[in-house]
């Protein structure tokens, strides 16, 4: 249902155009509406106590202060409404700008072409909800050192896992290790709040030894109750660094008593590496033991071809930025076809990020990428909830393959 009652401003330098705008908007039921001829005059409008507007419709060119300007401007003032671009540009530039946008974390609803219509002005303005539900993460906390160094000691991480499925078949042939924080004061905290924590004040040793002594022991488990899976382990960089990781590892794989080949390791570059030799011989060393090595979020940051040269993958990850929505925006789709077809090439299982909808699962079938993760298939989940889960999913996937 929408809410008729929500704040709009329009932002436009052609009044024509917010004539139109407030028309329409008033046919569509929206009554509490401002306009604006310049970013300037917008501006003092945000955070006011009574005119702040909750939703924008912001046009991108304007002569005086563009609309990517004013988004700079929005994130400085910390606005939690949202916004939707409206502007001639063409697609791709407007793409160009809702990516910008909400690389700054606005909310944003979308973008119209001009001339807007308006059941694309409603379908859009339908999207938006109340800023609490827009930005759970826009007050995150910033953890210390030492607090998850505690955490570490503690036991207070906990691996999850996410399911990777065949997509011809719909078999449940591994799952990704994903690490959160269960957090005795603020609940389940995730790993994009402490990885870079860890990575810079040297616990992401510990952090790694910790999530991979419990996935090899969650490996042995599944497999003593039947349950065949690979199971991956995100290794950051620095964790390359020193030899005594590849003992490690096969130490654990020794005392778990779990086949090497059985545990993927997934590495991408997340930081530039001043020296690659080290990483290089470990990933090299691992793969010799028969570990299965991953390269992730291909296609994105310093995950680049000349890994693929140097190191000997097993697996290519295909970025969740090429996957979502690539079934209908030819950009993507072009660049999740020659991620795939590299895979292919090179002998490596390619598995497709990020599949959120039935329209993704789809189009990665189709494409004829092997394997599938992502939110349409099952979110990251406890060791204890996957065989329900399992049993559920036999039941529901034969209506996907
Ligand atoms: P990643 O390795 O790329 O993992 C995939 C992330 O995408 C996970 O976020 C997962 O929950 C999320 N995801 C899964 N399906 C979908 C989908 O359909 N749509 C979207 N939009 N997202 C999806 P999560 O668990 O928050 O992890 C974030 C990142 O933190 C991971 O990205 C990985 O780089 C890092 N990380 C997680 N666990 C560990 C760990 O044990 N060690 C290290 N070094 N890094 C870790
Ligand atoms: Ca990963
Ligand atoms: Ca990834």
């Amino acid at each position: 249902m929408s809410d008729f009652t929500i704040k709009i401003l329009a932002l436009d330098d052609e009044p024509f155009m917010l004539k139109l705008l407030v028309h329409m908007l008033a046919d569509l039921g929206y009554t509490s509406v401002s306009t604006c001829v310049s970013g300037h005059a917008a501006l003092n409008l945000i955070g006011s106590a009574n005119d702040s507007p909750e939703l924008i419709l912001l046009d991108i060119n304007m002569p005086e202060m563009d609309g990517l300007e004013f988004v700079r401007h929005l994130v400085a003032r910390n606005y939690i409404g949202s916004i939707i671009l409206v502007s001639g540009e063409d697609e791709r530039m407007q793409q160009a700008a809702v990516k910008l946008a909400r690389a700054h974390k606005i909310s944003v609803l979308g973008h119209l072409h001009k001339p807007v219509t308006p059941e694309g002005l409603a379908e859009l303005i339908g999207k938006w909800t109340a800023p609490s539900q827009n930005q759970p993460k826009a007050d995150r906390k910033v953890y210390g050192a030492d607090e998850l160094r505690a955490a570490i000691a503690n036991g207070e991480l906990v691996n999850y896992y996410q399911p990777k499925v065949v997509t011809s078949t719909g078999r449940v042939m591994g799952v990704e290790t994903l690490v959160r924080w269960w957090h005795p004061q603020d609940g389940i905290v995730f790993p994009d709040q402490f990885i870079n924590v860890a990575e810079t004040h040297g616990l992401i040793d510990d952090l790694t030894r910790v999530v991979l002594t419990a996935a090899f022991a969650q490996s042995k488990l599944w497999q003593e109750s039947g349950l065949m899976l690979q199971v991956s382990v995100n290794l950051s960089m620095d964790n390359l660094a020193s030899m005594d990781f590849v003992d490690f590892v096969v130490g654990l794989a020794a005392s778990s008593g779990v086949q090497p080949q059985m545990m993927l390791l997934e590495v991408t570059e997340s930081q530039l590496m001043e020296d690659l030799r080290t990483p290089l011989e470990i990933l090299t060393r691992l793969r010799l033991k028969r570990f299965r090595l991953s390269i992730d979020d291909f296609g994105i940051g310093n995950s680049s071809l000349a890994q693929l040269r140097d190191i000997p993958f097993d697996e290519l990850k295909i970025d969740k930025s090429f996957v979502h929505g690539a079934c209908s925006n030819e950009k993507l789709w072009a660049m999740f076809d020659s991620c795939l077809n590299l895979a292919k090439q090179l002998g490596l299982e390619a598995v497709a990020e990020g599949v959120e909808n039935q329209a993704d699962w789809d189009f990665v079938r189709n494409r004829g990428c092997d394997i599938a993760q992502g939110y349409f298939i099952a979110k990251p989940m406890p060791a204890a909830d996957l065989p329900a889960w399992i049993q559920s999913w036999q039941t529901t996937c034969s209506r996907y393959t």
